[in-house]
């Protein structure tokens, strides 16, 4: 049994009105990782249906994937790997770029962070267009992981981001 409701979580996401810029309606998640039991149960339900030993990576987005990433992987005793923000990372990397409403922007994986074959689920905290989780995706390709799902705690459904993750399996905990 799921310690918590995907109603719950949504209760206590903020929804912040003009921020970072005007028109832009924030989802704002620190309400729920303050609170134990919903940052515990969203763990669970991020994770649900995954036992240790099925998943050997799961890779977080920069910045607040890492929170969920980090802590899905403690909980499947896997490694966490992050895709951070280009040149941020120290090593030697692979980068992809890909379009946001207003120029460009590229993230980067270190070339050596997933074994090929590896089993990899890839985690952000929301879904909006999709370019940053199919950025994601192409650079885990771009190491040899394979993809075993594509986890979300908000998706904002109207941008219709699961459109640039077809052939993924993606999951959402709550959607807007
Ligand atoms: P996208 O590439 O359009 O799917 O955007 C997803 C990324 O932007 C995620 O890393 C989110 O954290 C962030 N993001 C986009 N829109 C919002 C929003 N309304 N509230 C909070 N974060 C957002």
């Amino acid at each position: 049994m799921p310690l918590i409701t995907a109603d719950e979580i949504r209760q206590v996401i903020r929804n912040v009105p003009d921020f970072p810029q005007p028109g832009i309606q924030f989802k704002d998640i620190t309400p729920l990782l303050a609170d134990a039991r919903l940052f515990a149960g969203s763990i669970e339900l991020l994770t649900a249906g995954f036992e240790p030993g099925d998943v050997d990576a799961v890779v977080g987005i920069d910045a607040r994937g890492f929170i969920f990433a980090a802590a899905a992987a403690y909980r499947l005793r896997a490694g966490f790997v992050p895709v951070r923000k280009k040149g941020k990372l120290p090593y030697l990397t692979h980068e992809q770029t890909y379009n946001l409403e207003y120029g460009t922007n590229t993230i980067a994986i270190h070339i050596d962070a997933i074994q090929p074959g590896a089993r990899v689920l890839l985690m952000d905290d929301l879904l909006a267009t999709g370019g940053t989780a199919a950025a994601a995706a192409e650079l885990v390709r771009k190491v040899g992981g394979q993809i075993l799902e594509i986890a979300f705690l908000i998706e904002l459904t109207h941008l219709q981001g699961r459109t640039r993750l077809s052939g993924h399996s993606v999951r959402a905990l709550v959607a807007y």
